[in-house]
C-alpha cells in the first residue's frame, strides 16, 4: 500500500530548486517578517504528509514564501492550493509554480491575520460540523511572531464556526516555537501545562507530530519548531462562549505557582471577591488548593459554567476585567452601591 501511494505521488514538472529560485530572485530572508525558510524536501515533505491525507482537497498554505512546503503539497494531488502570502517579492517564484500546474494555485496577497477565508472557497465543499470532515486543509509555516495571535484567533473562529470553519471541522497542520508547541498540546500536571494548552484542546483534539530542528532553517532561528496537527472537536470540552472562557482560563493561569483559588479570585471585583470566590468553588465543586496547571478539563468546564451561572444572576460582575487600569475604583463607582451589603444567599 505504501509503495501505491508513493507510485500515485505526483511528479511536479522540472523545475529549478527553491533554494536556486531564492538565490536567482535575491529573495533574502526579511527579519521583521520572521522569514525563516524551509528548504529541505525531505521536511517539507514531512510536514505536507502531517497533515493527513490531502488528495483532492482543497489545501490553504500560509505564508508560503518561496514555496517549498507548496511543492510538497503540489505531490500529494489537492484538488486546489490557496496561497495566502504578504510579502509580494514572492510573486515570480509562485508564479513559476502557477504555470507548472495552471489551474491547480490561487494566489492571495495580504495579512493572513485578517483573512477570511471563508470568501476564498467554494460552499459546495462544506460538510455539517458533526458529519465528516469537509475535505479542506490548512497548512502553514507560520511566521513566529504571528502564530500565537493567529492560533487564538481562529480557535475563536472554530468555536463560532466562522471563517474557514463555516465549512466544518476543517484540520490544522501549523508550525510554532518549540515551546509553544509544547505548551499548546501540554496534558494535566505538567510542566508546560498552561492557558494556551486549555484553549487549544477544549476545542480541538491537537498532535505534537515532530520537532524540527532550527538548523533546517534558512536563515536559523534560535529556536527549535513544532509542527502541531488540530482536528476541531465535534463537542467543544466547554460549552460556554469563548470570550468566557478565555477570561476564566486566563485569570487561573496569572498566579502559576500559586493555589488556583487565589488567581481565580481575581474574576471578582475587590469589594466582593472573597464572598465570590467562596460561592465560586462550592458550587463547582473544585478543590481550590490544586494549582493551576493541575486543574482538569472536567474542573474548567465546571468552573467556566458556574461562573457563567453566576454571571447571569449578577451580570455587573462579569464586567470586571482585573488588569484594567483602576478596574476596582471604575467598578465600584459604578455598581459598587449595589454591592454595599452584599451578603451571600
Ligand atoms: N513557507 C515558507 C517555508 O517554509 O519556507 C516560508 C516560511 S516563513 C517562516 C513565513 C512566511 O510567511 C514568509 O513567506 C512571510 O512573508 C509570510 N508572512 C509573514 N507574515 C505574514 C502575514 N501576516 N500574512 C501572510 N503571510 C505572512
Amino acid at each position: 500500500a505504501k509503495l501505491w501511494h508513493e507510485l500515485r505521488r505526483r511528479r511536479l514538472p522540472p523545475l529549478p530548486s527553491v533554494r536556486d529560485l531564492v538565490k536567482l530572485y535575491q529573495l533574502n530572508a526579511i527579519k521583521q517578517l520572521s522569514q525563516n525558510f524551509l528548504l529541505d524536501h525531505k521536511l517539507t515533505s514531512k510536514i505536507a504528509k502531517a497533515a493527513g491525507n490531502i488528495e483532492n482537497c482543497i489545501v490553504c498554505e500560509v505564508g508560503p514564501g518561496p514555496g517549498g512546503i507548496t511543492r510538497s503539497i503540489l505531490e500529494r494531488n489537492p484538488l486546489k492550493v490557496i496561497l495566502i502570502e504578504r510579502d509580494k517579492r514572492f510573486e515570480s517564484v509562485l508564479k513559476i509554480l502557477q504555470d507548472a500546474c495552471p489551474g491547480k494555485i490561487d494566489v492571495y496577497w495580504g495579512d493572513v491575520l485578517s483573512f477570511q477565508m471563508s470568501k476564498l472557497i467554494p460552499q459546495e465543499h462544506a460538510s455539517p460540523w458533526d458529519s465528516y470532515q469537509p475535505k479542506i486543509h490548512i497548512i502553514g509555516n507560520l511566521p513566529f511572531n504571528i502564530s500565537t495571535p493567529l492560533i487564538s484567533r481562529w480557535l475563536s473562529d472554530i468555536s463560532e464556526q466562522k471563517n474557514a470553519w463555516t465549512f466544518g471541522r476543517v484540520p490544522l497542520t501549523l508550525t510554532f516555537q518549540k515551546e509553544v508547541a509544547e505548551r499548546l498540546t501540554a496534558e494535566t500536571s505538567t510542566e508546560q501545562r498552561s492557558r494556551l494548552s486549555v484553549m487549544a484542546q477544549y476545542l480541538t483534539h491537537c498532535d505534537l507530530k515532530f520537532i524540527i530542528k532550527g538548523s533546517a532553517f534558512v536563515p536559523k532561528p534560535d529556536v527549535d519548531v513544532g509542527v502541531v496537527k488540530f482536528t476541531p472537536r465535534k463537542e467543544p470540552l466547554i460549552r460556554q462562549p469563548y470570550r468566557l472562557v478565555e477570561k476564566v482560563v486566563k485569570q487561573t493561569f496569572c498566579m502559576r505557582g500559586k493555589y488556583c483559588c487565589r488567581p481565580i479570585s481575581t474574576l471578582f471585583p475587590n469589594i466582593v471577591r472573597q464572598s465570590f470566590t467562596k460561592m465560586l468553588f462550592e458550587q463547582s465543586l473544585v478543590y481550590p488548593n490544586t494549582r493551576p496547571y493541575e486543574l482538569a478539563m472536567e474542573d474548567f468546564e465546571r468552573l467556566c459554567d458556574t461562573y457563567a451561572s453566576i454571571i447571569s444572576t449578577y451580570p455587573e460582575i462579569g464586567k470586571y476585567e482585573y488588569r484594567a487600569v483602576q478596574a476596582d475604583i471604575k467598578w465600584e463607582n459604578e455598581y459598587g452601591g449595589k454591592f454595599d451589603s452584599f451578603k451571600l444567599p
